[in-house]
Order: structure tokens, then C-alpha cells, then sequence
């Protein structure tokens, strides 16, 4: 091959590669022309990085670092005084407890679960027949203060998925259950590791690893540690809304405007065509007044039970047909809050986030594949909104508030009397508010 021809096929080559790099740059933040293609259409055999899809804000986040591990992260290394493990006592020497606030085998619900301690050191438990209920060991107690942070680990394995939960326990004696990660099955020990940041009204904790179905699960090597919770630079509150219905431009919208509140709207890439739903002519009236749009994927299925092209479909999909319509659709948020690590490894190759449903607040060093929320449903009172708005304003955390309908409706539904209250309740403690991108971007990198 001679020179000059080479060259030149250097040369064409090099000007396809940027080509076909550099054309999806030029449609970041804003829609491409309609096409005639069908929804389905358009989700299909779609990718996204080497696809038709540009790299978001953050990132390759097949490439990038998603998490910071605690002992690393800057904030923490410089309160690393403060953090100090609890004290959990010796495990029980039976399928029974310590006493009333020791260690406990805890199941309720219609299944027959059997627990028990093997070589002093493995807590196991075994369900079988299940219908309903779940069966856990507890740790001990932890007496605790609002605003401080645990970081409660384990290792454990099992032959079915589990989940990490903490048990509240309020000042009248009540007790509130939050989930705080989801565990895959595994054949081998595996460790687990999540944080809690304590709400107000809580006195103490106890943490425990979930059986909820029929399988066994065995965990081992509990330990819990206190530290200060690291603070952003303020508080932020973002609402989000999941969906897309046509009710939040309806009734929703005319009070965001009254409020000045930028909300996010997570809706599914196959809905605009049923009335109940917003239509692409409403979500971009939305979009234009500064409201925010993110994929809830293509048909609302549920993600845990997909696989391969149908998981393309939902995740990839979505975003190539929102991003046709509306553009800049970087965050997805799965629907029924339900994922696993396949779910949330096809999320990281199209999002620079994931929105879950799993309860909490974000501190700096966050995960943003399983960003936390409060979720908020038909009897949660503007007193409890106003409570978490608080919170994130007084410890500088990031709350994202996770809505549905604007009606009277069901269960996950807010009428008009309801929003209006929680908009109020969350403009009265002067926290900032945000969409949940803009949140995203100022929070993230503070935790690097
Ligand atoms: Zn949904």
C-alpha cells in the first residue's frame, strides 16, 4: 500500500470515526426531528454508549468509579475520629433471642421459618410454604440521635434474593421498617454494605437482612459503625414525579408555577398515546417552563423478570424515544421501584442515574445508580413532608420526594388540597429546591 493512499484511507477513516462521534453530540439537549416511526419502532435494537446515544454529564459510567468507599472518601477521612463501631455483644447460641432488646429471630406472616446458629458465628434462616410475612434476624438495639449516620455490614449467602432493612424505633415505642438495598442470590459469602442516616424521633435501630420468600439465607461477621453524616454545601429537595400522568399537568402544573417549583418528570416512553397520560405536546409545555424529563422506561414492566432484548427495550429504548422527542433524558427511574444487578448494570450503560424507590436521604459520596428517596403516598401528611424538608435543610442532605397522580385516587395518588399543602410545607422551611437533575449535578461531584 503506497503512502499517499494510505493516507487518504487514514484520513476517511479518521473523518468517519469523528463523524460518527461527534453527530449525537449536536443533538444533546434538544429533540430531534420527529420521525414516523412507531414507538416500538424506535425502542428496538437500540444501544447506548457506541450506539446512537452521547456520554451524559459524569461520564461513561461503565468506565468511572460509581461509588466511593467510605474509608476513602474525603468527607469522611476527615471526621474518620468520629467513627466508632457499636458493640453488638455475642451472637445467640440459639434459634432464640437475647433478651428483649438482644439479638432476635424475628418472622411474621403465613410461612414456617426456621432459624439457627451454626459454629457460633452464622446466623441462618430457612423458609418454606410462604404465602406472606418475612423472617429476619435482628441485631441488638442501637440507641442513636437524629442526624448521625451507621453504616451497618455483613456477609452473607443465599439461594434466593434478600434485602438489608432497618427496623426505626420512634419515641412512642412504634416501630418502621425501611428497606435499605436489595441482595442478590449467591453461592459463595458476599458482603454487604449500606448507611442510614437517622430521622427525627428515632431513639434507636436495629438492623437485619430479610428472607421473603422460600429459600434459606445465611449471614455472618455483623458490624456496625457510627460516624458524623457529611453535609453538602446546602440542603436540597427535589420532587419527582413517576408515570406521567396527565392529571400532574392538569391539576399538578398550575401549583408548581404558583410555588416556583422546577419538578421531574420520569414518564414512560410508551404511554403518549393513552389519555390517561400526558401527550408529547403537554410534556414539552412542561419541559419549556423548566420542569424536567427522565425515562420511567418504554412499557412500565417489571425490570426483575426481563432479560436480554426485552431489558434493551425498556432501558435503552425508552431513552432513544424520549430522547427523539424531548431530548436530554439522562436519568431513568425503574418502574414498582424494582430492580437487581442486571437491571441496574443495563441502567448504567444508558443513565447517569438511577432513581429507586428505596427510602432515605443522599449524602455526599452517594451511589448515584441507587439514588434514595421519601416516598410519598395518598396519607402522608404535610407535617411528615415538612419534617423531611427540615431534615435535608438542617444536615445538608439531598431529599427526593417520589409522587404519582395528582387526584383523588389511589393508594400513591395526592389530590389537588394534598400537593398544594406539601409545596407549601416544603417553601415555609426555606430549603432550595431543584429538579432532580440539577440536584444531581451539584450534589455528585461533592462526594468524589
Ligand atoms: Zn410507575
Amino acid at each position: 500500500m503506497n503512502k499517499k493512499f494510505s493516507n487518504t484511507l487514514l484520513y476517511i477513516l479518521a473523518s468517519g470515526f469523528l463523524l460518527w462521534h461527534l453527530l449525537p453530540l449536536f443533538s444533546v439537549g434538544k429533540a430531534v426531528a420527529p420521525s414516523n416511526k412507531t414507538n416500538a419502532e424506535i425502542a428496538m435494537n437500540t444501544m447506548c454508549y457506541g450506539g446512537d446515544l452521547t456520554v451524559p454529564t459524569f461520564g461513561n459510567p461503565l468506565t468511572d468509579p460509581l461509588t466511593v468507599d467510605l474509608n476513602t472518601r474525603p468527607e469522611l477521612v476527615a471526621t474518620s475520629k468520629s467513627l466508632t463501631s457499636v458493640d453488638l455483644g455475642p451472637y445467640p447460641n440459639s434459634g432464640n433471642t437475647n433478651g428483649e432488646e438482644g439479638w432476635q429471630a424475628d418472622s411474621y406472616g403465613n410461612n414456617s421459618s426456621t432459624f439457627d446458629v451454626k459454629d457460633n458465628s452464622i446466623l441462618a434462616i430457612e423458609m418454606k410454604n410462604f404465602v406472606d410475612g418475612d423472617a429476619k434476624w435482628r441485631t441488638p438495639q442501637i440507641p442513636v440521635k437524629p442526624g448521625e449516620s451507621l453504616r451497618f455490614a455483613s456477609e452473607y449467602r443465599s439461594n434466593v434474593a434478600s434485602t438489608s432493612n432497618v427496623t426505626f424505633i420512634l419515641q412512642d415505642g412504634t416501630e418502621k421498617y425501611v428497606t435499605l438495598s436489595r441482595l442478590s442470590a449467591t453461592d459463595s459469602w458476599k458482603q454487604q454494605s449500606t448507611e442510614v442516616i437517622v430521622p427525627k424521633n428515632v431513639v434507636a435501630l436495629r438492623f437485619s437482612v430479610i428472607l421473603d420468600q422460600n429459600g434459606w439465607l445465611q449471614t455472618k461477621d455483623y458490624t456496625v459503625d457510627r460516624y458524623i453524616t457529611p453535609g453538602f454545601s446546602r440542603g436540597i429537595v427535589s420532587f419527582t414525579f413517576d408515570d406521567g400522568w396527565e392529571s400532574i399537568y392538569k391539576q399538578g402544573l398550575p401549583l408548581f408555577e404558583q410555588y416556583g417549583i422546577k419538578t421531574t418528570q420520569f414518564v414512560v416512553a410508551d404511554y403518549d398515546v393513552n389519555e390517561a397520560y400526558m401527550s408529547p405536546d403537554q410534556i414539552r409545555a412542561m419541559q419549556k417552563l423548566g420542569h424536567d424529563i427522565g425515562s420511567h422506561s418504554f412499557s412500565h414492566a417489571d425490570h426483575e423478570v426481563l432479560q436480554d432484548k426485552d431489558l434493551a427495550r425498556e432501558v435503552a429504548g425508552s431513552r432513544t424515544v424520549l430522547n427523539q422527542k424531548y431530548g436530554g433524558t439522562n436519568n431513568f427511574a425503574a418502574p414498582f421501584g424494582r430492580y437487581n444487578q442486571d437491571v441496574n448494570d443495563a441502567v448504567k450503560q444508558c443513565y447517569q442515574s438511577h432513581r429507586t424507590t428505596d427510602s432515605g436521604f443522599n449524602t455526599p459520596g452517594y451511589d448515584r445508580y441507587t439514588v434514595r428517596v421519601q416516598n410519598v403516598e395518598v396519607d402522608t401528611k404535610p407535617e411528615q413532608i415538612r419534617e423531611w424538608a427540615e431534615f435535608a435543610r438542617d444536615n445538608n442532605l439531598w431529599l427526593v420526594l417520589v409522587y404519582h397522580q395528582v387526584e383523588d385516587g389511589g393508594a400513591y395518588s395526592v389530590d389537588t388540597a394534598a400537593l398544594e399543602s406539601h409545596l407549601k410545607a416544603v417553601k415555609d422551611t426555606g430549603v432550595h429546591t431543584a429538579t432532580y437533575e440539577e440536584a444531581l449535578i451539584e450534589t455528585y461531584p461533592q462526594g468524589r
